[in-house]
């Protein structure tokens, strides 16, 4: 969709930014993603619902081929980034990851690293050379709403931080490789009620420059911060649509239900 095309039809769907074609994961002989096929919009949230166990985080981590490097988990089917196959055998996966972040439920820094080392951490990993560290560290944590509270402690460890800011450092990590889409597996589930309000707000400022999927237990969370959602239910997907339609206008029973807490 083209801006001018977006002012004739606010509501038309972007353009898709990942593309998943009859996406199937396994753990050993346990088929725990079925057969998925779903279009995420650029520059949007899509928040990605259902019980636990039903494949959320495998499937997410099927887009940046983390879930690879699990014992016995193997994936079949496409994910295709702005039209590039990820799964092609040419990919790199460490750069693939620059371009797809991805933020995990606990809080992660790394232990023995300051803060300011954690928010360089992807480019010292992949050994790309930054400019200017500073100007970088700076407009990260700036992102993110920590640079205030921690500008006077910069070479602190980042365990030193509370969770919430943990989790805002581990979002700025992430920013600082230039990701294209940001994966959030239950990123505010380990937190209290205010830092999870403000990793809220952080996601709805993200999207206007990335392309977010949020995977969520939180139903409240999925109403506030996301554009689209789609319900797995045992490894399927049972429905994908704008989340205002999801929420008013479920199509499928299941999905109903599981909005009704029925299950
Ligand atoms: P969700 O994120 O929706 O809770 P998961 O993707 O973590 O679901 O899990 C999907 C299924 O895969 C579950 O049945 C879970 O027990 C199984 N599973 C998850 N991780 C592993 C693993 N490392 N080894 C074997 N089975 C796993
Ligand atoms: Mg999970």
């Amino acid at each position: 969709m083209s801006a001018l095309e977006s002012e004739i039809d606010p509501d038309a769907t972007p353009e898709p930014k990942l593309q998943i074609s009859h996406l199937d994961a396994y753990f050993n002989d346990r088929h725990v993603v079925r057969d998925i096929t779903l279009s995420v919009p650029q520059r949007r949230v899509t928040a990605i619902i259902g019980p636990s166990g039903c494949g959320k985080s495998t499937f997410l981590r099927c887009l940046n081929r983390m879930h690879e490097h699990v014992p016995g988990a193997r994936a079949r089917g496409a994910v295709m980034l702005d039209g590039v196959d990820v799964y092609h055998p040419s990919i790199n996966p460490a750069r693939l990851r620059r371009h797809v972040g991805m933020v995990f439920q606990k809080p992660n820094p790394f232990p023995t690293m300051s803060i300011r080392d954690n928010v360089l951490a992807g480019h010292r990993l992949n050994g790309t050379h930054v400019d200017a560290p500073g100007e970088l560290v700076e407009r990260c944590l700036r992102q993110v709403a920590l640079w205030d509270e921690v500008k006077d402690r910069l070479g602190r460890p980042g365990v030193s931080l509370s969770s919430g800011q943990q989790q805002r450092l581990c979002m700025a990590r992430v920013l600082a490789v230039e990701p294209e889409v940001i994966l959030l597996d239950e990123p505010s589930s380990a937190l209290d009620p205010i830092a999870t309000a403000h990793i809220e707000e952080l996601i709805e400022e993200l999207k206007e420059r990335y392309t977010l999927v949020l995977v969520t237990h939180n139903l409240q969370q999925a109403a506030r911060v996301s554009d689209y959602m789609a319900f797995f239910y045992l490894g399927n997907l049972v429905e994908f649509d704008r989340t205002d339609v999801i929420f008013t206008n479920p199509k499928e029973s299941r999905t109903e239900d599981y909005l009704t807490g029925k299950f």
